[in-house]
């Protein structure tokens, strides 16, 4: 248990996000980050052990991290300690794939040693950082395939679902991708919310309350389904 919150559209994302996991506290966590993009720019992370009130205070609010796409999470620890280096986002060098994860990657000992075998580095002790690597790994290959950059996402989530084991939701971001939020769960639960009023765009989080200051208008993502989620487009 601990939350996702993900917000791309017109507004800034990061205090949507921080309001968004306040909703979702009830479900216990240690630590928390987000991860935002403004248009094309680099993505910027910002992580804290402890309450949220910390990620906050470092934020100015959400204030201090521009931008309208990004996604935020709460962490209750399974795999490494509570720690600001094993909180999410986890990311991939280049910070090419940004990953935060709700569940347990069960056999993600295994993938961690093919992964090493092929070069990639861990920084955190975390199951989600490997499965930012896998993913990274597969969608270097579709890119190899000279795929598009949304189909190269797809197949690249797609790949990861098939080779791990265990329950994920999973809020995305490629970095060579602005503007776009890709989403996938199994066994563990998402929400998709489609904002337009006041804050037009699209959101994803662990549960219904995190969205309900911006939209009622929430779908269901089944078990095993992936979405891709753009301001103007689901
Ligand atoms: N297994 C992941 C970790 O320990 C995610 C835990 C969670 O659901 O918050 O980092």
């Amino acid at each position: 248990m601990c939350g996702i919150v993900g917000f791309v559209g017109n507004h800034q994302a990061a205090p949507i996000l921080l309001d968004g996991l306040s909703k979702l506290e009830y479900r216990g966590y240690d630590s928390a980050g987000m991860a935002v993009r403004d248009g094309d720019g680099a993505i910027e992370v910002v992580k804290a052990k402890g309450r949220l009130k910390i990620l906050a205070e470092k934020t100015n609010g959400g204030q201090a991290l521009a931008g309208d796409c990004g996604i935020g999470h709460t962490r209750w620890a399974t795999h490494g300690e509570p720690s600001t280096v094993n909180a999410h986002p986890q990311y991939t060098r280049e910070k090419r794939v940004v990953l935060v994860h709700n569940g347990i990657i069960e056999n993600y000992q295994e993938i961690k040693e093919s992964l090493l075998k092929k070069g990639y580095t861990f920084a955190s002790q975390t199951d989600t950082e490997v499965a930012a690597a896998l993913l990274d790994s597969y969608y270097a290959d579709a890119a190899k395939r000279g795929m598009e950059p949304r189909e190269r996402a797809l197949d690249a989530i797609r790949n990861m679902m098939i080779r791990v084991r265990g329950s994920y939701a999973l809020g995305i971001l490629f970095g060579d991708q602005p503007g776009a939020i890709y989403a996938a769960r199994k066994d563990s639960p998402l929400i998709l919310g489609r904002c337009d009023g006041e804050y037009q765009g699209y959101m994803i989080a662990s549960d219904v309350p995190a969205v309900l200051n911006y939209t009622r208008n929430v779908v269901y993502i089944d078990n095993q389904e992936i979405a891709c989620l753009t301001r103007d487009e689901l």
